[in-house]
């Protein structure tokens, strides 16, 4: 683990030095996978329909009468399950980051892709 943890910071170190800003195209390809897309599909997957009418939210078993209705309570009742959804997705592209680190995206700008692309602080995530 602490050779992983040396490994890591390493990597972090090397994007520290290349400061050149990303750009919006290199932004794109790794906002690919984004926190939106993947929030819709969280809730698209947890609304099911019973039947006419009837409409269900698996998380906590309550019933709705449209899809719209599950669709407003998955975003006020169970929003810790989609904080933890953005959560995956930010993993993903600091994973992406450190596995691409030394090919093709290794002159991007860590610091600017967390606060650009993912809008948050680097500091939230480690
Ligand atoms: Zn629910």
């Amino acid at each position: 683990m602490q050779d992983y943890n040396r490994n890591f910071e390493q990597k972090i170190a090397t994007f520290c030095q290349k400061s050149e800003p990303l750009t919006d195209d290199e932004c794109k390809a790794l906002g690919k996978k984004d926190e939106e897309i993947e929030v819709e599909k969280f809730i698209t997957s947890n609304t099911q329909e019973l039947g006419k009418d009837k409409w269900l939210c698996p998380l906590s078993g309550k019933k709705f009468k449209g899809p719209e209705f599950v669709r407003k309570h998955i975003q006020n009742k169970h929003e810790e399950k989609l904080q933890e959804v953005k959560k995956e997705v930010r993993l993903h592209l600091l994973h992406m980051l450190v596995v691409h680190s030394n090919t093709s995206i290794a002159s991007m700008d860590l610091f600017t892709l967390f606060s650009t692309v993912l809008r948050f602080p680097f500091s939230t995530i480690i």
